[in-house]
């Protein structure tokens, strides 16, 4: 069966059992604060279990992308080296949401397997939660009596709270699992060792391929469980694994979601798959992660130095390294499979389709910039190398060349090892740990339980219209992070406070209670669809109502900076041509910044016209027109722009001025003349075929006409007010070139004259030429002086003192001829020297300098040159 067949058969088959399918959400997580990647096909369902949304369907199935490289599912490390874990795989599920319970879940995902995908019931093993003494917990007693009437008991396994007892994270909605797995070895082995006893043992042939998980307690922050209200489903099948077991392989990499890759790096790169254990890890790692990269770039995350961003790059330099160090590839070449990728995968994904020639050139400039960071690295550890003494290198300089340079640890270590050195590895560890143990404080943040004040379901936002409702906070919870200190986190039944998302920043603004009493929201943010208001204080009687009031000022100029990045994306698109997309907006009060695809510079010119393009939208006082109830196929085919990698509902929101329309949630003005003006400020690269504008509207556009103005006008009066400022600007330039020859001229017949007068005082101390003398010159002056006596004398030993506008500086020469005679060294006489300067420096054998604070120990230090040549 082919893997899209497989994809499928699966929904369907929930399909019939009245579910409703739905599409992967988007791999990278924007706007929530305690996930950076969907782990698991649940996220995107997490708020329907905590009772904070209502679904739409009680029932829904789908395959969802899934990443799990960093957080509390991080399996990067055993990507590669075993052959059913991956970065990025997809995860098959179905889900009810309080609707049916353990029941349905085992009877359907038993007639799917073994009757709809023909699975031999002999090689399947299911397990069973088992109980906990220390969370008195019994035994999942219900689960266990449903499947003894479908399978034999010796079948049936009993895990521990580690395999059969998931959670979602530290805090939220859990509950006990049911796993079923698969035994794909020979009937020898078989006999051998039962497959009972290699269930959950890490062995690659006895593997997990189904987790169903019956969600029914919540955790709380004091560790607790607590029963919830409603019982839920959520299940997740490992899509890859499932197509192993049906295409009969026993690895994930032999089936037809990896063959064509990998079928792609034996020709790239030169190298046969299965025949040496080194190379077919490699292969596997770099087949695994350019699908992770390729679809987080096509979800908008592009590689980048810190968060999401940098979670990226590790992945790609994962790839890079190996394909660097065991299929010798010194050049880029991950890039080279996005084109099989793409059409092995564009079908089920269309974004990997669209974005391939992003996705590549990223790749690309990737790699290179990493393979540059590689050759640096290998010139520093060589360094690193001949500096030790003992064939050893700590763990420090390690960490350093690692940390500094992004030099992998493991290539260190490599090449450490072919060349006869060790490293200090644990060492290394410490260094790492240390470093961890500080971000991870950094980031910390605990939260209290929330205390339920109402059972009332919010309204949510309700402040498209108005900036003030009458409100009732139904739950808040105080927290505490080392960013932000303590806070609480505060709940209304409705809001006019929009919460940061869609690029645009979150209200702020006040709480007023009926005695005039104030509370001030000082960022509103939304968690699990909740939208959470930061305060840091609770208002005295939590339970009253309250007034609340947004900052009018600043949402204001927010919206005109929203709404000009609407007619900026449109006139990017008219001006630069419909290949612009947007991949990244911040929308703040004070300015605007969109990134966008774009392979060259905008030029001046084509900079002025979209200015000119939006401010022509603004002028014709184009009104607002605001759809918030269309369905999305409506608002796309009437013309509105999505983004990819953005999680859209049935119900979306267009909003359009003119000719602009963009799916949207933010807050704009209700007519284009309430932005004023639009100016752009800057516009660069941020990545490889991603482009950077900057810009400002409304207040801050005119703040910046009058800086502008201002300057310019004192400008001119320092000009002396002159009728034409730039002309008088380019005149002082050249008056200011030709003065500065003729001081360089007259420094250099100063220079002259002094080595006339120098010559003379040279004295002879046994056998040395020797001067040490105070000069009146800079230090280039110095050196030429220094080098032209040389020309003149042998067996030279020059000390100058010189005061550089107020700090000592000494300059020593020696002649090559005296250094070996008298093993001399300038450097070690101007360290010496350097103390009476209270200074230091340092240099050659034959000529060196240095700097001090003490321009009085000048003498002192002339004084005692002698001493070295006597
Ligand atoms: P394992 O113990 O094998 O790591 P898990 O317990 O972490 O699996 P779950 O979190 O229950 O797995 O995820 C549900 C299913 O997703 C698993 O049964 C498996 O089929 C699949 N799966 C989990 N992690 C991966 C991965 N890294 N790569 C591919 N498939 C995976
Ligand atoms: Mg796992």
């Amino acid at each position: 069966m082919r893997s899209q067949d497989i994809r499928t058969k699966f929904l369907e088959f929930f399909q019939s059992k009245s579910h409703t399918i739905v599409p992967s959400a988007p791999m990278v997580i924007k706007d929530d604060p305690t996930l950076m990647f969907t782990n698991a096909g649940m996220n995107q369902f997490k708020e329907y279990f905590l009772g904070t949304g209502t679904p739409a369907s009680p029932r829904v199935t789908d395959t969802q992308k899934c990443l799990r490289v960093s957080g509390k599912h991080n399996d990067l490390e055993e990507v590669g080296k075993d052959t059913y874990h991956h970065t990025m795989f997809e995860m098959l599920g179905n889900w009810s949401f309080g609707d049916y319970f353990k029941k349905e879940a085992i009877q359907w995902a038993w007639e799917l397997l073994t009757e709809v995908y023909g699975i031999d019931k002999e090689i399947l093993y299911v397990s069973v939660f088992e109980g906990s003494e220390e969370e008195e917990i019994p035994v999942d007693g219900e689960a266990l009596a449903l499947w003894k009437q479908i399978v034999p008991e010796d079948r049936i396994i009993f895990g521990n709270k580690n395999d059969n007892f998931w959670e979602m994270g530290d805090q939220g909605p859990c509950g006990p699992s049911s796993e079923i797995h698969v035994d794909l070895r020979s009937e020898e082995e078989k006999a051998r060792i039962p497959g009972r006893d290699l269930v959950n043992k890490d062995h690659p042939l006895v593997v997990e391929i189904w987790n169903l998980v019956f969600i029914q307690f919540n955790r709380k922050a004091d560790g607790s469980l607590e029963k919830l209200p409603q019982q839920h489903v959520d299940t997740g099948m490992g899509f890859e694994r499932l197509s192993m077991v049906l295409q009969g392989v026993k690895s994930n990499y032999d089936t037809d979601v990896f063959t064509p890759l990998i079928t792609e790096i034996q020709k790239i790169t030169n190298s046969t798959y299965g025949k040496n254990e080194e190379t077919d890890i490699a292969i596997r790692v770099i087949a695994d992660h350019v699908r992770a990269v390729a679809f987080a770039i096509a979800d908008g995350q592009l590689p980048g130095s810190t968060g999401a961003g940098y979670v990226i790059r590790r992945i790609l330099r994962r790839a890079i390294r190996y394909g660097f160090t065991f299929l010798d590839q010194k050049e880029a070449f991950v890039y080279k499979l996005v084109d099989t990728l793409s059409k092995q995968m564009g079908e089920a994904f269309p974004e990997l389709r669209s974005q391939k020639e992003l996705c590549k050139n990223v790749i690309r400039e990737e790699e290179n910039s990493f393979l540059r960071t590689l050759d640096q690295g290998l010139v520093l550890l060589d360094q690193i190398m001949k500096e030790s003494q003992d064939r050893n290198v700590s763990g420090k300089k390690a960490f350093e060349l690692y940390d500094t340079y992004g030099f992998p640890i493991d290539l260190t270590a490599l090449i450490l090892g072919e060349k006869g050195y060790t490293l200090d590895q644990k060492g290394f560890e410490e260094e790492l740990q240390k470093q961890k143990d500080r971000s991870r404080n950094a980031s910390k943040v605990t939260s209290g339980d929330w205390e339920i004040l109402s059972d009332e379901e919010s309204a949510g936002f309700v402040g498209y219209d108005s900036l003030e409702a009458e409100v009732k906070i139904i739950r808040y919870r105080k927290v505490e992070s080392k960013k932000e200190g303590q806070l609480y986190q505060l709940v209304f039944n409705k809001t006019p406070f929009y919460p940061e998302g869609g690029g645009q920043v979150g209200d702020r603004g006040i709480l007023e209670d009926r005695d005039g009493e104030v509370v001030y929201i000082t960022d509103t943010r939304k968690e699990n669809n909740l939208i959470i208001h930061l305060a840091k204080e609770l208002p005295k009687d939590p339970a009253a109502t309250f007034k609340a009031v947004v900052n009018p000022v600043r949402r204001a100029r927010t919206a005109a900076n929203h709404s000009a990045t609407h007619l900026l994306h449109q006139a990017l698109r008219k001006v630069l041509g419909p290949h612009v997309e947007q991949k990244g907006s911040m929308v703040h009060s004070d300015y605007l910044r969109f990134d966008f695809s774009h392979f060259s510079k905008v030029t001046p010119e084509e900079l002025r016209e979209i200015e000119k393009f939006v401010n022509s939208r603004i002028s014709e006082k184009l009104p607002l027109e605001d759809n918030r109830e269309m369905s999305y196929r409506e608002a796309l085919e009437a013309g509105a722009i999505a983004l990819f990698g953005e999680k859209y509902g049935d119900k979306v929101r267009a909003v359009k001025f003119g000719e602009s329309m963009e799916l949207c949630g933010g807050t704009h003005v209700g007519n284009t003349s309430d932005i004023w003006h639009f100016k752009i400020i800057s516009e660069a690269a941020v990545a490889s075929g991603i482009r950077r504008i900057e810009a400002i509207t409304n207040e801050a556009a005119k703040e910046y006409f009058s800086e502008q103005t201002e300057t310019f006008s004192e400008i001119r009066s320092v000009l002396k007010n002159a009728k034409d400022p730039v002309k008088a600007v380019i005149s002082l330039q050249e008056e200011n070139a030709e003065l500065r020859k003729q001081v360089e001229q007259l420094l250099k017949d100063k220079a002259k004259n002094l080595k006339g007068d120098l010559k003379n005082e040279i004295r002879q101390i046994e056998g040395v030429n020797f001067l040490a003398k105070k000069v009146d010159l800079d230090s280039g002056g110095i050196k030429d002086l220094s080098f032209q006596l040389a020309e003149e004398f042998d067996k030279l030993f020059l000390l100058f003192a010189s005061d550089q506008n107020g700090k000592a500086l000494l300059s020593c020469y020696i002649s090559k001829d005296l250094v070996k005679e008298k093993d001399l060294h300038a450097g070690k006489v101007v360290k010496e020297l350097g103390k009476y300067i209270q200074g230091g420096g340092g240099g050659q054998p034959f000529y060196a300098t240095a700097g001090g604070k003490n321009t009085a120990g000048i003498n002192e230090a002339l004084q005692k040159a002698e001493d070295f040549v006597k």
